[in-house]
This record gives C-alpha cells, structure tokens and sequence, in this order.
C-alpha cells in the first residue's frame, strides 16, 4: 500500500475511491482563537476490505479522530500499514495480544471489522481494556451477543456505537426530517430492498453460517430493516417472512433471498427485500399528500433522491464513514448524541431473529414489542 498522503488521498478522491471531506487540522475557531482540540486514537480490528478501502481512508478525512493503531493476524499487513498510516511498532497488535491495547494511551477507540460471528469477542475484549467500542454491522450473530456487548461496554464504562454509516448521512437526516414534520403527510407504506448478487468464492465467511450468522438478511437485510425504521419514524410491531432459494448448491448454509412485510404502529406496512442473489438498493416511502425516494439509498454514495414535489434531494458528497467516526468522537468528546448506539444493533438483531423465526414457521405473523428502542431522531 503506497503511503496515504493529503495529495494521494485528494487523487483517490477523484478516481472516486473515497469520498470528499475536508481534512481539517485538530483545530476549531472560537471567535478570533485557534483552540487545540484532541483527536482521538482510533484502531482498527480486522484489515479486510472494508478497513482497506473505506474505514482507513476515511480516518484521512475525519476532524475528531485518526487512525492510531491496527489489530492484525497477518504479518505483511503489519508492514503495509505501518508504511501507509505511519503507524508505530507499538500501535500494531495480534489478535492474540490485543487485550495489551489496554496498556496503550494512544488508542481511544477500537473499531471491530471483522466477521460476524467474531464480533462480541473482540468489543467485549475492548470494552474491558476500557476503549470505546465500534462495532460493525451486523451487531453480532445474535441477539444475546448483542446484550453481551451492550453490558460488557456498560460495566467498563465505555461508549458503545454501531457501524451503521447512513444514520450520519445526510440523505437520511433529510429523511427523517420528511418523516417527522410530516412533509408529505403521514407516512402510509415504506419498501425498501438492499441486496447484490454474489458470484465469488463459495468458501468466503459471508456464506459460512458459522462465521456469518446467515446470509442475506445478516449482510444487507440489516439496511433495509434501518431504512423502514427511519422511513416511517417508528418500529414494527409485526413481521411475517418468507425464504427463496435457487441456487442452493452454491447458498449452502445461508439464506438466498427473504422478503418480509411489517406492520408499525400507527398503522403504516413496509415490504422489504434482501438477496445475495438480485440487485437492489432503494427505500421509497407513500404518504398520505405525497412520496419521496432514495435510489441507491444504501451504497457509499453519493446517494440519490426525489420526491413527489418533482425535487430532487442532494446534498454534498461526503464520506459517510468519516462523518460516522467523527459522530462517535463528538458523541465521546461532548456527549452530543449518539446516532447508532448499541440498542438500535439490538433492536435490529431482534428483528432478524423475528424474520427467521417467521420463515420457520411457514410465514407466520411475530408480534414485536420494541417500543421507542434504538430510535434516533
Ligand atoms: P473481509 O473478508 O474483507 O475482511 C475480514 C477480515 O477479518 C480480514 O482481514 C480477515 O483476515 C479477518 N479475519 C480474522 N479471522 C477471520 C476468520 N476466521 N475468517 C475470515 N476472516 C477473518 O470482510 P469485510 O468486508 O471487511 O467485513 C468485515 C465486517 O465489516 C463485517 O462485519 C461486515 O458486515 C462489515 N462491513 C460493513 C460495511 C458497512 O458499510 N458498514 C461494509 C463492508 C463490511
């Protein structure tokens, strides 16, 4: 990996490789005065493709945080991002001596990015080193993980946040704001469909129920769950789902393609698609004096969106990664809010569980009982 600079990361930005955010000096201006702020340390666990190609480049753009220190189990890693990062010997760890980091003033946050099932492991091990935890999405492989998680984080007194990138994107913030000044009216369906075909190695832990937790529904499913929450404002107080296989040769022991339909309080439906096996990236909500749409509405972006007002939604591209990291520091530094807290990991996991849970039994209605759990407005 060639050394990330300002200039290098500029010329990525435009091969469109990373997305654009000012790089700001840990500075901020109050009045006529420079005040030196702190920036915190943040390490990364697992330096697969999402850490190579998103999560570190983004740590270049972010304003509250940068990138401290990694957690590797491959020696040439060590090197490479020592070299890119200009990390130091003592910031790049093993998984088998990572609960040293405890010993380590420079690492504020440990983000895990690693697969599914290795998740509670690490953020519970972090946790009782006394760093604040990322985690990425999905929470864990269960809902009891997710508990572990949320408790471990509690009892060491850490910050605890989900890797849910589009709660800090403006598309969604613009959404919510639909939702809850009732721009179009109230909300009466919401559809949402996040999926891709997958054609790769067979053997990759996304297909390995025991690394992945499941298929479709844990990789991309999570994001449509996200998107008919924020697209009514509210959680479902049902589900009833359904599986479709076609390729089981290859779908061994992970879920194909599941649709599920929700019902929500105040009487809004949702239908929503998952696959590894269709396209599918969008989130459109009816109202009752109108819609409005985000299509792709869950990639890295930019994202794109319209409403029934003929208008199109556009705000400025931004890494939604850097804005994410930067909330969870904001959310350390100042207590301001937390845009992904460790409930809402939950809460989706309690869903997912609900929807297999339904598919188990030929489609059947499960009653949710969520209340306000995991909303962020
Ligand atoms: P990846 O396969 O590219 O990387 C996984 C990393 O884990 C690799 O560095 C690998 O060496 C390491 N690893 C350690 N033990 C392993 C094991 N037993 N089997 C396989 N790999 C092992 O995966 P990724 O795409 O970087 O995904 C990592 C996590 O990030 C997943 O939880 C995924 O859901 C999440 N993710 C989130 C987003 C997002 O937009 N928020 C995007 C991509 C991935």
């Amino acid at each position: 990996m060639k050394k990330l600079t300002r200039r290098n990361f500029t010329k990525a930005l435009g091969k469109g490789l990373v997305a654009t955010t000012l790089i700001n000096p840990a500075y901020s201006t109050f009045g006529q005065t420079r005040v030196a702020q702190k920036r915190l340390g943040v390490a990364l666990v697992g330096l697969g493709s999402y850490s190579t190609h998103q999560l570190g480049p983004s740590l270049l753009a972010t304003e509250h945080c940068y990138l401290a220190g990694v957690v590797t189990g491959t020696k040439e890693k060590e090197l490479i991002w020592k070299d890119a990062y200009g990390l130091s010997d003592d910031c790049v760890y093993t998984y088998e001596n990572f609960d040293t980091i405890l010993d380590n003033a420079k690492i504020d946050i440990v983000y895990v990015v690693l697969p599914n099932s290795m998740h509670a492991d690490f953020c519970i091990r972090a946790a009782k080193a006394g760093k604040h935890v990322i985690c990425e999405k999905p929470m864990a492989i269960s809902v009891l993980e997710c508990e572990a998680i949320i408790n471990a984080c509690q009892q060491n007194n850490v910050k605890l946040g989900v890797g849910y990138r589009m709660q800090s994107d403006p598309y969604t913030k613009e959404v919510k704001k639909y939702v809850r000044e009732k721009t179009f009216g109230a909300v009466t369906f919401v559809s949402s469909d996040a999926a891709y075909i997958s054609k790769g190695n067979p053997n990759q832990w996304r297909l390995n129920k025991a690394l992945s937790g499941g298929g479709a529904l844990m990789n991309m499913g999570v994001y449509s769950i996200q998107t008919s929450i924020y697209g009514t404002g509210s959680n479902p107080i049902s589900v009833s789902a359904q599986e479709f296989s076609t390729r089981p040769a290859y779908f061994k022991n992970t879920d194909e393609t599941i649709t599920a339909q929700f019902e929500f309080a105040n009487g809004e439906v949702g239908h929503m698609m998952t696959s590894h096996n269709a396209n599918g990236n969008k989130l459109k909500v009816s109202c009752e004096k109108g819609w409005f749409e985000l299509d792709p509405a869950h990639s890295y972006g930019p994202i794109s969106g319209r409403t029934s007002k003929g208008k199109e939604i556009k705000f400025r591209h931004q890494s939604q990664q850097a804005l994410q990291m930067d909330d969870f520091s904001k959310h350390i530094l100042w207590d301001s809010k937390n845009v992904a807290p460790g409930e809402m990991g939950k809460r989706d996991m309690i869903i997912v569980e609900a929807i297999y849970k339904s598919i188990a039994k030929n489609g059947q209605k499960q009653l949710l009982d969520l209340g306000n759990m995991g909303i962020v407005i």
